[in-house]
């Protein structure tokens, strides 16, 4: 017993455990004595997607995978605000969170989601750091004179952007207590609790569509509680690429964030895994959890997955083809060129329908592997 107290970290544990009680208790101050009103809850939103923002554009995509490239007002942003999710320096934040992708599920991963929700969403924090691993932090950010500006100021930092900023605004919009209650502690409480998702039930609730090798999945309605970082089973498996979320439907509002900043030339060199690796890990996926179901479809899967595979590295091929001679063609207005066109616009559709056709009979198998699937 002894021991274990020893490993407790009290500050973080005190912080954890009393912000809730206290942005609770400052709640109630507001709404019985002074009444609500709607500006505490417009800072919230604005602090909500600021600091929010901060951690999955910022800390999570940008600082720990180099997902893109920022110019450095946006770095320094990302810094200032997600110093106000009270989550640590960006220093300590990235180089946890590259532990827990390169060590997932074992002992060295700092929230391992194998010892249950409550370890990997918030106990992992109320325990000090093992010795062999504190101060040592990824050579990269060290490097980086503004991550390393922010390591030292951190405290400062959180405790400006986080709590005075929002009760200061509230002071000059409706009250400083309603500001520092809603927009400062409960928005504190709102954002750790919806990026602690990430560590915990993204681990657990969900799919796992394009790797079988860790518990990271993928969930659509975790993303909408996570600014989009619900499609984790697709970030464990590719991690570089700025979108978590890659269907353009797909609630990533990270990705879209990311995105707007390189239409305005605020972020530039977006990683993106190309469609033939990602189809390829999607269909090894399925093929591993299919087999487990039916081991009798092993060989005939390998088969249809090598077809699929052909089928639509063929059909990207035409259609990059056809493409390129398109925007030559609307250049150059060339007669004869109008009949390539159309032959090869035929050929891609064709391309497209033979890949649709192999994919179809291979997504019926996958979803019913217990049944004989006819033609095959
Ligand atoms: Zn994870
Ligand atoms: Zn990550």
């Amino acid at each position: 017993m002894k021991n274990q107290l020893k490993k407790i970290d009290w500050i973080n544990t005190l912080f954890i455990t009393t912000t809730p009680i206290l942005a609770g208790l400052a709640c109630y101050y507001h709404f019985s004595i002074e009444g609500a009103s709607i500006a505490p809850w417009v800072i919230f939103t604005i602090f909500y997607f600021l600091t929010g923002f901060s951690i999955t554009a910022g800390y999570h995509r940008l600082f720990s995978h180099r997902a893109y490239k920022a110019r450095a007002p946006i770095r320094l942003f990302f810094l200032i605000f997600g110093a106000g999710a009270f989550q640590n320096s960006a220093l300590k934040w990235s180089t946890d969170h590259r532990r827990h992708h390169n060590k997932v599920d074992t002992d060295e991963d700092p929230y391992n989601a194998k010892r249950g929700f409550w370890y990997s969403h918030v106990g992992w924090i109320f325990f000090k750091e093992e010795d062999k691993y504190r101060g040592k932090f990824s050579s990269d950010l060290a490097n980086d004179p503004l991550v390393m500006w922010q390591h030292k100021y951190y405290l400062p930092l959180a405790v400006f952007t986080g709590i005075i900023l929002p009760a200061l605004l509230g002071a000059l919009f409706s009250s400083p207590i309603g500001g520092l209650a809603i927009a400062g502690l409960a928005r504190v409480v709102f954002v750790h609790h919806c990026t602690f998702f990430i560590n915990s039930l993204c681990h657990i609730v969900g799919k796992r569509t394009y790797n079988n090798d860790n518990t990271a999945r993928d969930s659509a309605i975790l993303a909408f509680f996570t600014y989009g970082e619900g499609y984790h089973n697709f970030h464990h498996k590719f991690q570089t690429d700025y979108r978590n979320g890659i269907r353009w439907y797909q609630f990533d509002p990270t990705k879209w964030v990311i995105y707007t900043m390189k239409k305005i030339g605020l972020a530039a060199n977006l990683k993106k895994t190309s469609p033939q690796e990602i189809l390829k890990a999607r269909l090894l996926a399925d093929e591993v959890r299919t087999t487990l179901i039916s081991p009798n479809f092993a060989e005939s899967m390998e088969e249809l997955r090598v077809k699929v595979e052909q089928a639509s590295k063929k059909f990207q091929m035409i259609r990059i083809e056809y493409k390129k001679l398109k925007r030559e063609f609307k250049r150059e207005f060339e007669g004869q060129r109008e009949e390539t066109l159309k032959e090869l616009k035929l050929k891609m559709k064709l391309a497209k329908l033979d890949f649709k056709t192999s994919y179809a009979r291979w997504r019926l198998l996958v979803n019913h592997p217990h049944i004989a699937v006819p033609g095959f």
